[in-house]
């Protein structure tokens, strides 16, 4: 029997056909159309010159043809790459021209940047009729309309890779974590373990599927389970709470500033949420009052830490320890080890903050063409996420920053994003960064990158830090700015701060 993703649409297809597999702006496709169409897809990819290890990517808004495609490259052994869609197209040409993709399906948004990008040698197809544009992208539906659904014998491993995915881009130009079938599956099944997915199961497929968390969180594990994926093109607070009453939605992924938004719109109190059972959140903690909102709704949280190259899920702490473990990222997730080690190697005590390590079958097989930086991260079997953070006697995982960012001043180490915090709780403060600077007397001390909402100086907000903060953590500089450098994913890219302060790290 052939092995990874491209098996399950099939195997579902035999177990569950009837049942609901997708469903987009009013269609319901069934598990078993939705595995003819998958089928159909990859021999449109295979008439476009797709075989096994090509790379085929895919961009756009949240749309039927990226898990279509995504699963049809798994039945031809094809590599799939997701590409963030709201890149600039010199960006998404550097992902193209990394990974060498021969094939690229583009959303009806981006008709100007299959334009702009197009070459020889290259494959434009468009999963939708262009807004403008694109007029010479093939088109998909008719692509798969001609093309035979019959089934490829590809032999397709659990190692063998299936997509490569880029990170953020936040701590440097991003890396292309490969994902192998294996990964896909374990992450899944990690998932499925920690989450009560029910096979009647009615996900809301809203955050970015080009991101592994939009795509890995619950959408696969549903589809996996023989569920239904509801797919919305993009995030909008108030229409997200009305899919949610009208499609009876069990559960979702999302980062905590959605939850946020959702839960300061009307309709999170007029709204029927009461099919809704649990959220898994990641990216960042989700702070304790937006908790308490869903907690109220009768919602339960998933609060989960992880990473592109993971896979994503490594730990999770479900919203029953919450208060208690207040900040914690949870514990390790069933099939995943997670360990905080010291630069040495050796394990950290309890509470001692050391770099953030995991092992498990959902950690990447390496970064694509990039063996340098692959073993940089990798040994043994662990993959070292560049993360500070603690483990407690209980095995909860506290993240503290990225190990990197860290800095010491007067032998003390400071974590930007408690200081961060620290500043964001301030009034006048918009947007806070802060980086580690070389200092005479203290080695490093921090400076602070501001974006203020009303007048205020240096002086002033170093007084109110210091209410809250240890001195040794209060920024001696301060940089008013009128915005920050951030990735397409709204992180703050500090290299691009140090690069302003003039001092570049390696
Ligand atoms: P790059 O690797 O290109 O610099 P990135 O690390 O931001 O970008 P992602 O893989 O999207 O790319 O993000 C993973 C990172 O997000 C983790 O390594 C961690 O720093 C952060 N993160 C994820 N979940 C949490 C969480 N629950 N709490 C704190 N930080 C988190
Ligand atoms: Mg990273």
């Amino acid at each position: 029997r052939k092995a990874g993703l491209g098996s399950w649409p099939e195997r579902r297809r035999a177990m569950s056909p009837g049942r609901d597999a997708l469903w987009f702006e009013g269609r319901t496709t069934s598990h078993g159309e939705f595995a003819l169409r998958v089928r159909r897809a990859a021999s449109a990819l295979a008439g476009l010159g797709a075989g096994p290890g090509d790379r085929v990517a895919w961009t756009g808004g949240n749309h039927p043809s990226a898990l279509e495609t995504l699963y049809a490259c798994g039945q031809l052994g094809a590599i799939w790459v997701p590409v963030n869609a709201r890149l600039t197209a010199p960006e998404v040409s550097a992902v193209l021209g990394d990974s060498g993709a021969s094939v690229v399906v583009h959303g009806r948004d981006h008709g100007p940047l299959a334009d702009a990008l197009r070459q020889p040698g290259v494959r434009w197809v468009a999963a939708e009729p262009p807004v403008t544009g694109g007029s010479e992208s093939l088109p998909y539906e008719e692509l798969l309309a001609a093309a035979q659904p019959d089934t490829r014998d590809v032999p397709v491993e659990l190692d063998d890779p299936c997509l490569i995915m880029y990170t953020s881009g936040t701590t440097g130009k991003p890396k292309g974590a490969v994902l192998t079938h294996g990964n896909m599956t374990w992450n899944a099944v990690n998932q499925l373990l920690g989450f009560d997915f029910t096979q009647h199961e009615r996900t809301l497929a809203l955050a970015p599927l080009f991101h592994i968390g939009g795509l890995n969180g619950t959408v696969n594990p549903t589809l996996l389970r023989g569920g239904c994926a509801v797919i919305v093109r993009g995030f909008d607070a108030a229409e997200t709470l009305r899919v949610i009453e009208e499609q009876r939605i069990n559960s979702f992924f999302a980062v905590p500033t959605m939850l946020d938004a959702m839960a300061r719109e009307p309709g999170f109190h007029s709204r029927d949420l009461s099919a809704l059972r649990t959220i898994g959140a990641a990216g960042a903690p989700v702070p304790l009052p937006t908790l308490r909102t869903w907690l109220d709704r009768g919602v339960t949280m998933q609060q989960a830490y992880g990473m592109t190259e993971a896979a994503p899920g490594c730990t999770v702490l479900d919203s029953a320890d919450a208060e208690r473990k207040a900040g914690s990222a949870g514990k390790a997730v069933f099939f995943t080890s997670v360990r905080v080690v010291r630069p040495d190697g050796d394990d950290a005590d309890v509470d001692e903050v050391g770099e953030v390590i995991v092992r498990g079958p959902n950690v990447m097989a390496g970064y694509w063409n990039d063996p340098a930086r692959t073993a940089e991260v990798l040994a043994d079997g662990w993959y070292r996420t560049g993360d500070a953070g603690s483990l407690d006697a209980e095995g909860y995982l506290f993240i503290r920053d990225r190990y990197r960012d860290m800095f010491i001043s007067g032998g003390e180490n400071v974590y930007p994003a408690e200081v961060e915090s620290a500043l964001l709780a301030l009034p006048e403060v918009m947007e806070a960064a802060v980086i580690g600077v070389p200092d005479e007397r203290w080695g490093e001390v921090g400076l602070a990158f501001v974006v203020a909402g009303s007048e205020v100086d240096a002086g002033a907000l170093r007084a109110r830090l210091r209410e809250r903060l240890a001195g040794f953590k209060v920024p001696r500089q301060f940089r008013f700015v009128d915005e920050l450098p951030k990735t397409a994913t709204g992180k703050v890219r500090k290299p691009a701060l140090r690069a302003l302060a003039g001092v570049p790290r390696e």
